[in-house]
C-alpha cells in the first residue's frame, strides 16, 4: 500500500483526500497535514459553477451541498456608472438543465465544513491539524518530509521517526503561498542541469495591484432596494463590485475590487507592493473609513445604488489579490513524486470565480489517475495528472486575466464592452467551454 501525503486541508487538499478515497479499490494510505490548529472559516462567499458542482454531486455530496448552498436566479452585469443592466443570463433551473448541475453560491466555511466531514465519514484519510510541512527531499524510493508544529513563535521541529517520515507521493495543496512550490523553486534554481527557462517554473505568486474589500451582512439589515436574489457584477473604471446572496439567500456577500496601480492616490498600492509588506495573510484588516478616503477617485463616480451599498454595508476588509502568469507546461504541476494542486499550482485572479472550482477539478483528475493507473509507478500517475490538467488551468488563468482588463475598462474599450453585453449578453456569459467541461 502506498503512502500519500497531502499538504494543506483547504478546499483543494480536502477534495483530493475525498477523490483518492472514492477512486475504486483503495491502494494507498492518505495523510493530510494542515498548519492551522483549527479549520477556520476564513473568507466569505464563493461561487461554484456546474463544472465543479457536478463533481461534488458525483462524490455523493449533492444533498449536503444543496442544504448549505443558494441557487441564484440570474447573473446580471450592471454599469457601475449609470446603474443600468448591461446584460444578463438566467441561472436557476434552465442553467441546471443545460449543464446537468446547478450554479451555486455559498459560504466558504460551509463548503469547507462539508468537505471536512466527508473526509472523516469516508475514513480514507487521516487529517492532522497544527502540523506544518517545513521541508522535503526527494529520495530514490519516495519523499522524505520534515514537519514543524506550534505557533510561529514557539515552533517545534520534530526529530523523532514519527514526524520525520517518508512518503511515496507528496501533493502540495498548500495554497497561494505554497511552501511546497517554494521548495521546488529552490531546488530548480540550484539545479545547474536546468536550463534558464526551467528555473522559473515554480516562481512565487505576486500582488497584482488589485485589492478586494469584502463585506458580509444579513439581507434583513439592508433597505429593501438593496436586497436581491441574483449574482450582480457592477463594472466601472478601475473597479468592479460582485454581490450575491448565500446561506438560503439570507446573507449578502459583497466584494469590491479596486485596481490601485493607476490611482492618483496610490498609497495603498505602494504599501502592498513593497517586497517586505505583510501579505502573508488572507485577512488584512483595514480601517473601513479608509475605503472612502483612499478610493474617492474611483468610488465617487459610481451610481447611487453603489454609493448606498457602500455606506449600508459599513464594515469592509481588505484582501490583496495575488496571481501568477498562466501555466506554460505540465512541468509546473509536477516534479518526480511531488505534484501541486489548486492555488499552489496555479494561483489565479478571482475574475472568473473559478479558483476553488479548478482545485476541485484537479482533485477529481488526480483521483481518477490513481484509480485508472493503479498498477503504474507513482511518478507516472502524477505526470499523467499534470498532463491532463495544465492546459485547462492555464486557459482559465488566461481568461481571468482578460476579465481584469474588460471589467476595469475605461473609454472606448468600456463602450465596446457595454455594447457587446447589450447585444450578446447571454451568449458571452454562458461559456460552455467552462461550465460544460467534462473532467477526466
Ligand atoms: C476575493 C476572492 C474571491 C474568490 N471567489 C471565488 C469564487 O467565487 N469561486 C471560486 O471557485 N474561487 C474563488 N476564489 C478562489 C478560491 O478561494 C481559491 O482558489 C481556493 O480557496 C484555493 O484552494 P486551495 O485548497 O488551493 O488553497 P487554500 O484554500 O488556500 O488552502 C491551502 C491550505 O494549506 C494550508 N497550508 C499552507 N502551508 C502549509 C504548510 N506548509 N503545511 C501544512 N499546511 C499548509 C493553509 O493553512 C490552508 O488551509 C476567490 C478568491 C478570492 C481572493
Amino acid at each position: 500500500m502506498s503512502e500519500v501525503l497531502i499538504v494543506g486541508a483547504g478546499i483543494g487538499g480536502l477534495s483530493a483526500a475525498i477523490a483518492l478515497g472514492t477512486s475504486g479499490e483503495v491502494k494507498h494510505r492518505v495523510s493530510v497535514v494542515e498548519k492551522s490548529s483549527v479549520l477556520s472559516d476564513v473568507g466569505a462567499g464563493i461561487q461554484l459553477g456546474p463544472n465543479s458542482t457536478t463533481i461534488l454531486i458525483r462524490w455523493g455530496l449533492g444533498q449536503e451541498l444543496s442544504e448549505c448552498a443558494f441557487e441564484p436566479e440570474k447573473l446580471q452585469v450592471m454599469s457601475a456608472l449609470s446603474g443600468v443592466e448591461l446584460g444578463s443570463m438566467n441561472l436557476g433551473s434552465s442553467f441546471r438543465k443545460k449543464y446537468g448541475a446547478p450554479y451555486f453560491t455559498l459560504h466558504r466555511a460551509d463548503l469547507h465544513k462539508m468537505l471536512y466531514s466527508r473526509v472523516l465519514k469516508q475514513g480514507s484519510a487521516v487529517i492532522e491539524l497544527n502540523k506544518e510541512l517545513n521541508h522535503f527531499k526527494q529520495i530514490q524510493q519516495g519523499v522524505e518530509v520534515e514537519f514543524v508544529s506550534g505557533s510561529k513563535n514557539h515552533q517545534t521541529v520534530f526529530t523523532n521517526e514519527q514526524n520525520r517520515k517518508s512518503f511515496d507521493v507528496l501533493i502540495g495543496a498548500d495554497g497561494v503561498w505554497s511552501r511546497v512550490r517554494s521548495i521546488l523553486n529552490d531546488m530548480s534554481t540550484k539545479n545547474l542541469a536546468y536550463s534558464e527557462s526551467k528555473q522559473d517554473l515554480f516562481k512565487p505568486a505576486e500582488f497584482c495591484g488589485d485589492l478586494a474589500y469584502r463585506s458580509l451582512v444579513s439581507q434583513k439589515t439592508l433597505p429593501k432596494k438593496l436586497r436581491f436574489n441574483s449574482v450582480r457584477v457592477w463594472l466601472g473604471p478601475k473597479m468592479h463590485l460582485v454581490q450575491y446572496p448565500i446561506r438560503g439567500g439570507e446573507w449578502l456577500n459583497s466584494v469590491l475590487f479596486i485596481d490601485t496601480r493607476k490611482l492618483k492616490n496610490n498609497s495603498q498600492y505602494l504599501c502592498y507592493s513593497q517586497p517586505n509588506s505583510n501579505l502573508l495573510s488572507w485577512d488584512i484588516k483595514l480601517d473601513q473609513t479608509q475605503l472612502g478616503l483612499f478610493f474617492q477617485e474611483t468610488i465617487n463616480q459610481c451610481c447611487p445604488e453603489i454609493m448606498d451599498t457602500i455606506s449600508a454595508l459599513g464594515q469592509w476588509q481588505a484582501w490583496p489579490i495575488m496571481a501568477k502568469a498562466p501555466l506554460r507546461s505540465e512541468l509546473q504541476m509536477v516534479a518526480g513524486r511531488v505534484a501541486l494542486l489548486g492555488d499552489a499550482a496555479h494561483p489565479m485572479l478571482p475574475y472568473l470565480a473559478q479558483g476553488a472550482g479548478m482545485s476541485i477539478e484537479d482533485a477529481d483528475s488526480l483521483g481518477r489517475q490513481f484509480s485508472s493507473l493503479s498498477e503504474q509507478d507513482s511518478r507516472t500517475i502524477l505526470s499523467a495528472y499534470a498532463q491532463l490538467r495544465w492546459r485547462r488551468n492555464a486557459w482559465v488563468q488566461q481568461r481571468a486575466l482578460l476579465n481584469q482588463k474588460v471589467f476595469h475598462a475605461e473609454g472606448l474599450l468600456a463602450v465596446a464592452r457595454n455594447s457587446s453585453l447589450r447585444l450578446f449578453g447571454d451568449k458571452l456569459l454562458s461559456m460552455p467551454w467552462l461550465y460544460g467541461h467534462k473532467n477526466m
